[in-house]
């Protein structure tokens, strides 16, 4: 069993599962704001929310920055849920202050330097595993951070990277239950990213929750045609409600 963390009013970990879902990044007040209302109607526990984006290519979309954190926190006031949205930079955290918990990216997860700036804070951080890693690595990883005396860290899997180029990623579900036997952090998965589309994120997060994983992470967006990042693996707010009914039957399952 894993140890229960209280994210502001939100427990994860230790028998308690949290769903966690909204758009790869904030575009606009409107967007997030309608994402964060259908996704807590849905059964979300916490807002997820990209400002600052680690993307592979510098063509590539890079995120509000400060202003969508800003319409993060706004949105989160409006619903009521805590927020979780990427760092890239120790320089920014000042802009963190009110965030709930911190991404760190799965292309920062070895960036040693900021997991020990986020050690030195009192922010719950959730790790995302790299593309290329061993679960040795990522708990290493984490390590930097509870070493500098935050031990607030929740575990991400998102895909590993194998010779299958038929899927964006390859989700290691096995790793995934691995992880809870080699330690309590609490472990979340994230099917979206692994998935690379939506038609199978749904079978991905079926087959999360039947793992017994603390929380899954989700892509949502209320136009996947247009979003300016992941739109190819986002499920609509109607998508991410069926997904949600079906996960909270196999968790009964998956509890007895
Ligand atoms: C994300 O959560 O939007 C993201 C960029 O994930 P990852 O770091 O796992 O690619
Ligand atoms: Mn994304």
């Amino acid at each position: 069993m894993s140890r229960v963390f209280d994210i502001n009013g939100v427990k994860i970990g230790g028998g308690n599962f949290v769903l966690i879902a909204g758009p790869c990044t904030v575009e606009s007040e409107a967007q997030i704001r309608e994402i964060a209302e259908r996704v807590k109607e849905s059964g979300a526990g916490i807002l997820r929310g990209g400002a600052y984006k680690g993307r592979t290519s510098p063509h590539d979309y890079q995120g509000m920055g400060e202003e969508g954190i800003r319409l993060l926190l706004q949105a989160r006031k409006t619903v009521g849920m805590p927020v979780v949205t990427e760092i890239v930079s120790a320089d920014h955290l000042p802009q963190f202050d009110d965030v709930d918990i911190i991404q760190v990216g799965a292309r920062n997860m070895q960036n040693f330097e900021l997991l020990k700036a986020l050690g030195r804070t009192d922010k719950f951080i959730l790790l995302k595993r790299g593309m290329s890693n061993t679960l040795r690595e990522l708990l290493l990883s984490a390590e930097y951070i509870t070493g500098e005396g935050n031990d607030k860290v929740i575990l991400c899997e998102r895909g590993i990277r194998t010779f299958e180029t038929s899927t964006r990623f390859t989700l290691d579900l096995s790793s995934a239950a691995a992880l809870r036997e080699m330690t309590d952090l609490p472990v979340v998965v994230d099917p979206s990213h692994a998935a690379g589309r939506a038609s199978l994120v749904e079978p991905m997060a079926l087959a999360a929750a039947a793992t017994g994983v603390d929380g899954i992470m989700i892509e949502v967006h209320n136009d996947p045609a247009n979003a300016l990042c992941d739109s190819a693996q986002a499920l609509t707010p109607d998508q991410f409600d069926s997904v949600a009914r079906k996960i909270r039957k196999i968790r009964e399952v998956v509890i007895g």
